[in-house]
Order: C-alpha cells, then sequence, then structure tokens
C-alpha cells in the first residue's frame, strides 16, 4: 500500500536538536498515527514547542528525521495537509477579525467562506462581531480564539496545536476542547501541547511525556497512571518526570 495512506500522521526518528552546546531534544523518536488525538506534555523547557518547530521546519535539527503523512518535513508540501496554530499568537493588528481569516485560509490555499466562519465563531463562543473589528482591539482570549478559528478553517487532515487551551477562561477551554473532540470523532489527527493534564486526559488516546528533551512515556493516559499506580494522571506524570 502507498505509505503516504497506510502510514502514520507523524513519525519522528532519532531527533536531535541543539541551541548552541545545549541540547533540547536528545534522540526523541514519536509516532503519532492517523485520527489520533495526541498529547504532548512536559515541564517548562522540556523540549515540546521545539520538537513542534522541527516538524514545522521552523528550525533544522542537528540529526534524525520527521515525516508527515510520510512527507519529510524538510519538504514543504509535508505541510499541505497540517494547520498550525503557535502558543503566542499575535496576528497584524490593522486587520478586522475578517480579513485576518481571510488572508490566513487564502494563504492555504483555501476559500474563506463566511457561513462556515461564523459557526466556527460560534462553536468556540467568540462573537461575531469579532468578525468586523480590528484585530487590536481584541483580548489576548479573543484574539487565541481567533487564530485557533483560522486553523480549524483550513479543515486540514492533521491539526498542530501549542497549548491551545492556555489562557481562555473556563467556557472557552470548553468550546476548544469541543471543536477537538470534533476533530477527533472526524477521523482528523490532533497534536497538541499541553500543562493542564486533566484536558488530555479528557481529550487524548494518546500521550507522551518530554523531560529534557527524551520521551520518558508514550501510551494511553490510563496506562500511565496503571504503570504508577496512580489514579490520578497528574501524579503519573510528576512520577514519570522524577525518575532517573
Ligand atoms: P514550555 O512548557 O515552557 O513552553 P517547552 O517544553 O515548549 O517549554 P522549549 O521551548 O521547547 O520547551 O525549550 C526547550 C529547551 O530549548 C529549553 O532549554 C530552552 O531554553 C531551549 N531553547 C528553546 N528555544 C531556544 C532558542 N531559540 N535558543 C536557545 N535555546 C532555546
Amino acid at each position: 500500500m502507498d505509505r503516504a495512506v497506510s502510514g502514520a500522521a507523524v513519525r519522528v526518528a532519532g531527533l536531535v536538536k541543539r541551541f548552541g552546546g545545549r541540547e533540547a531534544l536528545g534522540g526523541v523518536d514519536l509516532e503519532v498515527a492517523r485520527g489520533e488525538a495526541f498529547g504532548l506534555v512536559g515541564a517548562n523547557g522540556a523540549g515540546k514547542t521545539t520538537l513542534l518547530k522541527c516538524m514545522l521546519d521552523f528550525c533544522a535539527f542537528d540529526a534524525g528525521s520527521i515525516e508527515i503523512f510520510g512527507a519529510s518535513s524538510a519538504d514543504a508540501s509535508s505541510r499541505a495537509r497540517l494547520a498550525y496554530v503557535p502558543e503566542r499568537f499575535l496576528p497584524p493588528h490593522y486587520l478586522r477579525g475578517r480579513e485576518f481569516l481571510e488572508l490566513t485560509v487564502g494563504l492555504g490555499g483555501g476559500v474563506y467562506r463566511e457561513p462556515a466562519a461564523r459557526a466556527l465563531l460560534a462553536e468556540l463562543s467568540l462573537e461575531a462581531d469579532a468578525l468586523e473589528r480590528p484585530v487590536r482591539e481584541l483580548s489576548k482570549g479573543m484574539t487565541q480564539k481567533l487564530g485557533l478559528a483560522a486553523g480549524f478553517l483550513l479543515e486540514r487532515d492533521l491539526v498542530v496545536l501549542d497549548e491551545p487551551m492556555s489562557g481562555l477562561d473556563p467556557a472557552s477551554r470548553v468550546a476548544v476542547k469541543g471543536v477537538l473532540a470534533r476533530l477527533h470523532r472526524d477521523g482528523r489527527s490532533v497534536l497538541f501541547t499541553s500543562h493542564v493534564l486533566a484536558d488530555v486526559e479528557e481529550l487524548c488516546t494518546t500521550i507522551a511525556v518530554l523531560e529534557r528533551g527524551r520521551v520518558r512515556f508514550r501510551g494511553a493516559p490510563a496506562a500511565l497512571c496503571e504503570r504508577y499506580g496512580e489514579a490520578n494522571l497528574e501524579r503519573a506524570f510528576l512520577r514519570c518526570i522524577d525518575e532517573r
């Protein structure tokens, strides 16, 4: 069978990334299956964002390989099937919400459709008047939801999100989680980082625990709890990253 059809959504093998003499990723092997909701967790500085940046070819790496739907991450075509929303998201402040969505969807090769945008904004509990307002007037959380809307409107097979729920109010977190659960139900692959283990447990079929640039665990959240005999994922996570 064609590997691009049958393979993993993301395959990372032996990934090493150094910043100067400092090793940020020390030989990461990781696979995200198609249709999987995958949570990448780890303490501050563990290497989560660096891993995503390497995947997206935002930075070069020192060894290893990354494939997205079978295509090398060095090849721009590997990104044709993914949407990415970064952690710190600053859209051009002079654009109105609609202009930003139109621009993003257009740059991604899609066609902006107002009804789809309005439906998505409602699903994300972002008021429709955000479409008319200049982005500089939107609050931090509203801006973040606009960025997520742009990513979701592209309707890509793989959605990569760096801390998508951070800084959102409780209703917005529930709303974003609802969209992520829907994407997963629809068979899309979802890869996101988070420090909120309850969110990860709720949404993800698989998690990877990254600690100092190495994968300490990959499997179902329940399997991590089982490994340490803990009922609570947070406790199991802490034991995992503390283990020498
Ligand atoms: P957080 O949860 O705080 O967002 P993270 O797991 O995403 O953390 P990274 O941002 O990937 O962590 O950082 C991993 C390591 O790489 C850290 O030691 C960090 O200092 C280092 N690092 C990241 N970016 C750079 C850079 N541009 N130059 C030098 N070191 C960097």
